[in-house]
């Protein structure tokens, strides 16, 4: 029998894949035909095909610990309330990537991950990846995070998985640059807050200045307002992580209910 606990290092070397950091928004894009959804069909096209994508998502958080899902044949999971059974009804069936997820927590030294069995994939990885590859035969998995750490340590565990991208994993980290639920104002310009978020956080990722990512606590009332809570920030520190010095293209910059901003780009 062969072991799943591949090491990383026979891990077979491939050309680099771009990595992504998509602006999910609301759960309806995963059925819907919308301008955010039709980008993402359209991206999906022009992408390679990687041998697994890993997929860092703001709806896998833990505390005190950062799993690696290593399931075979991980389960859609439907975490939202509210909306239409035709959500509800949706499935994005693609295997697991377990030798993969193993070869990830092989991988990263300075900070401890641990397999995971109980995880499938949430909406945040899902939604995206049921337009972006509706075929659903490319291997996911899923790293969790952990809120317990600091901004600047999620910059450097997703520094340790770069190498990752030269063994054909591609890196999707799924948020929101702006992400506040308690003021969606559907049909509303965004707000102020939201666009001066938004447009700083475009113009060090233009500048390739990743290290401000981190040190977004210094806008004070903007960054509190652009997310009460950190998690959908999070996912945008593992593709800074992961990036070397190579083109950025953003896609869908809008906002959407006036408080999400659905800002994406691709390195590659
Ligand atoms: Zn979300």
């Amino acid at each position: 029998m062969t072991s799943l606990k591949t090491a990383f290092s026979e891990l077979k070397a491939t050309p680099r894949m771009p990595t992504l950091f998509v602006g999910h928004g609301n759960p309806m894009n995963a059925i819907e035909d919308n301008e955010y959804s039709r980008t993402w069909r359209t991206i999906g096209d022009s992408l390679p095909v990687p041998n697994a994508i890993l997929v860092v998502s703001a709806h896998w958080m833990t505390r005190g610990t950062t799993l690696v899902n290593v399931k075979s044949k991980p389960q859609t999971i439907h975490d939202f309330g509210g909306f239409p059974r035709k959500l509800f009804e949706q499935h994005y069936p693609a295997p697991g990537a377990p030798e993969m997820a193993h070869a990830t927590i092989d991988l990263v030294r300075n900070h401890h991950l641990e397999a995971d069995e109980e995880w499938g994939l949430d909406h945040g990885a899902w939604s995206v990846l049921i337009k972006m590859f509706p075929k659903a035969d490319i291997p996911v998995y899923q790293l969790s995070l952990d809120l317990s750490k600091s901004l600047n340590q999620h910059f450097e565990l997703a520094q340790e998985l770069r190498a990752l991208r030269e063994k054909g994993v591609m890196i999707i980290g799924s948020g929101n640059i702006v992400h506040n639920l308690s003021a969606l104002n559907p049909g509303a310009a965004p707000y102020d807050w939201a666009e001066t978020f938004d447009q700083h956080i475009a113009s060090r990722l233009e500048a390739r200045d990743f290290g401000a990512l981190s040190a977004v606590g210094a806008l004070g009332q903007i960054t509190r307002l652009a997310h009460p809570t950190a998690e959908h920030y999070l996912p945008l520190l593992y593709v800074a992580g992961v990036a070397h010095d190579e083109p950025l293209h953003f896609f869908n910059n809008s906002f959407d209910l006036g408080s999400i901003s659905m800002r994406s780009f691709i390195m590659a």
